[in-house]
């Protein structure tokens, strides 16, 4: 069962007079439960796919069917309503809510879908990540591989079906961002969350089991891991 279908996905941006096309007539699938990477040059669109993936943003032509929702059919409220229901996320620089503890930025989703026992859960998956001496912290108190383990407890309060991941190591030392690796593919086993991940790390692309790269726009190859 697929969990992702992107269909002749085609995204250009237009400056003044000029078009630019970020991304070509793009497809591919990705089975529930599996895990896939984009790889590619910087420049070369995987923001783009993972923000149109994900329903941050839509396409000019082409279909992205999330979870069985074709998302360019939806207003913008109700794709905020799929990314609030099924979606989590984990960026490169965190995005933590500075002002919060790391107990109250997981807690926000949690309250947000008015969860009972919001602590008690933010607590559990503060836990899960290893950070449960951390709790009372603020984000910059706190190391980069530590708000990244605090961001990953924040996407899973979501019970996403999908966690899409933007170069989550990307401003980790290679120890710390090895221990974000693995945590985040432990989720996947354990929780069975499907997860797509944009990364320019080829080591950490062949970890998961597809990878697409995209180079000029264009999908280049589609490799099964
Ligand atoms: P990557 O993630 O592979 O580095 P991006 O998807 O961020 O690539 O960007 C792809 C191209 O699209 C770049 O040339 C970038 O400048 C351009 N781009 C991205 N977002 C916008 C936007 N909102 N308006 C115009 N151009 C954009």
């Amino acid at each position: 069962m697929n969990v992702l279908k992107v269909e002749n996905l085609t995204k250009k941006y237009r400056s003044g007079n000029r078009e630019l096309t970020v991304l070509d007539q793009v497809n591919f699938e990705v089975a529930l439960g599996a895990t896939l990477s984009i790889v590619g040059p910087s420049g070369s669109g995987k923001t783009t796919l993972l923000g149109l993936c994900a329903g941050l943003d839509v396409a000019t032509s082409g279909s992205v069917i999330l979870d069985g929702q074709a998302l360019e059919t939806l207003t913008e409220d109700q794709r905020a309503g799929v990314r609030n229901e099924r979606v989590g996320f984990i960026f490169q620089n965190f995005q933590l809510l500075q002002t919060l503890t790391a107990l109250e930025n997981v807690m926000v989703p949690l309250e947000l879908k008015k969860r009972k026992n919001a602590r008690e859960k933010a607590m559990e998956l503060l836990r899960k990540v290893g950070l449960e001496d951390r709790v009372t912290h603020y984000p910059n108190q706190l190391s980069g591989g530590e708000q990244q383990r605090v961001s990953i407890a924040r996407a899973f309060a979501n019970e996403p079906k999908i966690l899409f991941a933007d170069e989550p190591t990307g401003n980790l030392d290679t120890e710390t961002g090895e221990m974000v690796e693995n945590l985040i593919f432990k989720l996947n086993e354990e929780e069975g969350t499907t997860l797509i991940l944009v990364t320019h790390d080829l080591e950490l692309a062949a970890r998961t089991h597809q990878s697409i790269h995209i180079k000029g726009g264009k999908l280049q190859e589609a490799i099964d891991g």
